[in-house]
């Protein structure tokens, strides 16, 4: 199996991993040819970039029939194994590849609080409400998108902090 760290940050597709067969002569051949069942005698972990692991994984250690890699060398499902080492590589070659992944995923994670909020607003919650639920779940770390805008609107238009639904927003009276 070959792993793709598929998560849209483009140098990391230059890194395509998998566990090389290794011959009795030394050389190296990918796990589907042909010529691996017979003279496989063991494995290691590569990437397209040209990267080897040290660990070296007899095939008198870990049987293989096929001579195709077994899942306790390929390590993917379980995170180990060639797998991790290539993981390890990666995170090396990629340092900053954390810093996107855990980026993309605020982002996202941040898209989705926004839908709660409106949704939550439509509901007849107020700012102050919704900050203080935010600010006891975080520590004061998230600030809401829009609470700003909206608080300096409303404050405007009335002379005061006034949080009680405008009419014309669309959302329900709290009853
Ligand atoms: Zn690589």
């Amino acid at each position: 199996m070959a792993w793709v760290h598929d998560t849209g940050y483009a140098p990391a597709y230059e890194h395509t991993g998998y566990p090389v067969s290794i011959l009795l002569d030394g050389t190296e051949t990918a796990s589907s040819s042909a010529r691996t069942a017979a003279e496989a005698i063991g494995w290691r972990s590569a990437c397209d970039c040209g990267w080897r692991g040290m660990q070296f994984y007899p095939r008198s250690e870990w049987p293989s029939a096929s001579g195709i890699a077994s899942d306790d060398v390929d390590g993917w499902e379980s995170g180990t194994a060639t797998f991790a080492e290539w993981q390890r590589h990666l995170a090396r070659a990629l340092p900053e590849l954390a810093v996107h992944d855990l980026a993309r995923q605020l982002a996202e994670i941040e898209e989705r609080l926004q839908a709660a909020v409106h949704a939550a607003r439509f509901a007849g919650l107020s700012w102050s409400r919704l900050r203080a639920v935010t600010s006891r779940a975080t520590a004061g770390s998230v600030r809401l998108r829009g609470m700003a805008d909206e608080q300096a609107r409303v404050t405007s238009r009335s002379g005061r902090l006034d949080l009680a639904p405008q009419a014309g927003l669309g959302g329900p009276s709290p009853s």
